[in-house]
């Protein structure tokens, strides 16, 4: 029920931060600026905004969060065009898009891709040698799944 997959030496990285993360991300994106100047960038549309303008890099930014943005990067990842989620999101705070934000997480596993939610494990992302290079990973095979619903003759 799994393929293997390519990811690019180039990864796709999307970060999203809550609002009271942003500033933890923006640091954190500023002190990486070398390594995440390698890869393409895209976010939810405020911390998009906040990290091209901190960064001076372009970034590719879909809607706000709550507006849609979370699912836009969910949708990218089960298209296998986003490689690499960075996703602080607050612990202490309710949501409005609690059901976006589980599903973003849940799609991101199921797709197998790595997913940093703190800022210790986002520096064990960067620093990895993987990063750069390309990586197979195992990812969901829908074809064979399909194939235990329909008949073969
Ligand atoms: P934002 O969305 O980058 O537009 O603030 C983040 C989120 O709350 O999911």
């Amino acid at each position: 029920m799994h393929k293997q997959r390519i990811m690019p030496a180039v990864k796709r990285i999307a970060l999203v931060a809550h609002d009271n993360k942003k500033d933890d991300l923006i640091e954190w994106a500023k002190y990486n600026r070398g390594s995440l100047s390698k890869h393409e960038l895209f976010a939810t549309g405020t911390t998009g905004a906040l990290i091209a303008q901190a960064l001076d890099l372009q970034v590719f930014c879909f809607k706000s969060g709550p507006y849609g943005g979370d699912q836009q990067v969910g949708s990218k990842i089960s298209e296998g065009e986003i490689d690499m989620l960075i996703f602080f999101w607050d612990p202490l705070t309710q949501q409005p898009h609690d059901p976006d934000i589980r599903a973003l997480l849940r799609i991101a596993v199921l797709w197998n891709i790595p997913v940093a939610c703190d800022r210790a494990t986002a520096d064990f992302l960067i620093s990895s040698p993987i990063i750069h290079r390309e990586y197979g990973h195992s990812i969901p095979d829908l074809h064979a799944h399909m194939k235990r619903f329909t008949k073969d003759d």
